[in-house]
Parts: structure tokens; sequence; C-alpha cells
């Protein structure tokens, strides 16, 4: 029976060492800020944003919210980007995503200050994790590496295998396992025989958003599986993007949906905003 690795009390221990750094810059007179911008009103929307300010709170981040409506032009929404950049009490700016239709995301990332792009999601953040250069990483797969650290410290030479290649996490996830000498393969929607591959893999990081699509017979015996997806499949049942019972039989460690890699991306995103302040 596998290892279940607890995203939830390793966010948490996370959570308590960025406080303490907090506190300790608080009493040198320098103030960790963080900038939410929040366009419309999409309610999943608005319960990411709420939780992530509740976590500012408790390690004692300073969260400013900037609240704009659904309309707001792309002209007024830059501007308020622009303020943020310039303004020094403000380390980190998050834009939550998705935007309305008519605003166009990249334009919109672009106009952050890589500096301050604690999400990572700027080019210039993918340029420096992929030429190996410190930057902001996207807090997802930066948590996910932690979840596999914690019970695989030393990953060299080891075969990871990730299944999706978004920008958001399945290519940072990539280069991250490449960045700890891992061995790393990336599959996607024309991979052909993807539980072949599945099977080879030591670490097996899937983020598809198909309700448990990795099944007991793609995972090697003692693999460390990481399930990233999300999937809402009754109203109040989310599932992972593997299948929990019957895959935990046979992995060595697994992280479990909920409770696994998600509260790892909010501690993440606490631990860029402080990065960031600590480079300021
Ligand atoms: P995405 O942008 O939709 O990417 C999905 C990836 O899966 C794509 O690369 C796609 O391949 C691949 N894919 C789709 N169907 C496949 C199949 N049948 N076989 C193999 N690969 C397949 O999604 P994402 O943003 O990376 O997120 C993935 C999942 O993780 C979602 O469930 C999301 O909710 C979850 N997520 C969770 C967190 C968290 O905090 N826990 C954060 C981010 C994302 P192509 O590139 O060929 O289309």
């Amino acid at each position: 029976m596998a290892v279940i690795i607890d995203g939830k009390a390793a966010a948490e221990r996370l959570k308590t060492r960025i406080a303490g750094e907090v506190a300790a810059l608080r009493q040198q007179g320098r103030a960790v800020g963080l900038a939410v911008i929040l366009v419309g009103d999409d309610p999943a929307s608005h319960i990411y944003v709420r939780n992530k300010i509740a976590a500012c709170e408790k390690t004692g981040i300073t969260s400013t919210e900037r609240r704009l409506p659904a309309a707001v032009g792309t002209d007024e929404l830059k501007r308020v980007i622009e303020d943020l950049n310039r303004d020094p009490a403000i380390h980190g700016i998050l834009l939550q995503l998705p935007l309305p239709g008519h605003l166009d995301e990249n334009e919109m990332i672009l106009a952050i200050s890589p500096d301050k792009d604690v999400d990572g999601l700027h080019p210039v953040n993918a340029g420096r994790l992929m030429a190996g250069l410190p930057g902001m990483v996207p807090c997802t797969p930066q948590g996910s590496l932690m979840l596999i650290q914690d019970v695989r410290p030393d990953l060299r030479g080891l075969h990871a295998v990730v299944i999706g290649r978004s920008l958001l996490f399945g290519k940072p996830m990539a280069q991250l396992l490449l960045g700890a000498d891992c061995t790393v393969t990336q599959c996607h929607s024309k991979t052909r025989d993807l539980p072949a591959f599945c099977r080879q893999a030591d670490i097996l990081v899937a983020a598809v958003g198909r309700p448990q699509m990795v099944k007991a017979d793609w995972v090697k015996p003692g693999a460390t599986v990481i399930d990233v997806g999300i999937n809402r499949i009754a109203e109040k049942k989310v599932v992972g993007d593997v299948d929990f019972e019957s895959v935990s039989a046979v992995a060595g460690a697994i992280t479990p949906v909920p409770g696994g890699v998600g509260p790892m991306t909010i501690a993440c995103l606490l631990a860029n905003t402080l990065k960031a302040a600590k480079s300021d």
C-alpha cells in the first residue's frame, strides 16, 4: 500500500516557515505585499481569490485586492497593472485567470513586471527556468516538486513521466524534473500508447483534466505518483486524473485529491511573494 503524501501538512509547514521570515522582515521595517487583480464576477475566481487573501493574512503578507468590472477595457486593465508594477509596497502581482473573453490573457501577462510575476507565467520567467537562471517558477509545479522530494530527496537518474504539456503546469514541471537530474518524458494528447510510457516511470505526474484516467496497470510498482488533476464529477465530489483506489495498491507513494498538490499551490504563491520581496 502506498504512502499517502499529505499536501495539506506540507503546505502548513511551508506557510509556518514563510510567516517566520515575513515577521523577521517586518522587524527590519520591510512589509511584504501581494496585489490580486480580479476581473468580473466568476464565482470560482472569487473563491480562489478569497482563499489566497486569507492565506496572505495568516502569514503576515499584506494583500491588496483590485476588483474590476467584467467590461473593463484593455487599456484600463493595463494601467492598473502598470501602477502596481511601479508601487514599491507591492512585491507580487497576481492576475486571477481566466479573464473575460474580450481581454487577451497573454497581453496582460506580458504587462506584469517579470520580477513581480508571482504566478511565473511571464515568458521571461519561463525562459529563466529553461536557462537554469533564478526567477519566478509557477506555483503548482514548484509545489509538486517539493512533495516529490519529501518522499524521494535524490531524484538523480530517475525516469519521470509528465502527462500534460500546458504552460501553467506540464512544461515547467518537466523543466523542474530535468533540473533535478531526472530523465524526463513529456506525454500529451497525441502520445501513442500512453500506458506504455507511464509504466516506465519512477515518478509519474498526471496533469490532464480527465477523471481517474491513470489506472493501476499503467503504474510501475513502487513509483511515486503525483495527481494534479481537479475534476468535479458530482455536486460535492472532486477526483484527480489518477484512479486513487487501485493505483494506491501499486504505487510507492501517491498524492490524494483533494489534499495533495492543491494546498501546495497557495503556499508556493506566498513563497514566491516573499522571494520577490527579499530580492527587492
Ligand atoms: P490543460 O491546459 O487543459 O492541459 C492538459 C494537458 O493534458 C494538455 O497538454 C493535453 O495535451 C493533455 N491531454 C489531454 N487529454 C489527454 C489524453 N487523453 N492523454 C494524454 N494527454 C492528454 O490543463 P492544465 O492547466 O495543465 O491542468 C491540468 C489539470 O490539472 C486540470 O484538471 C486542472 O484543473 C489541474 N490543475 C490543478 C492545479 C492545482 O492547484 N492542484 C493547478 C493547475 C491545474 P495537448 O497539449 O496535446 O492538448
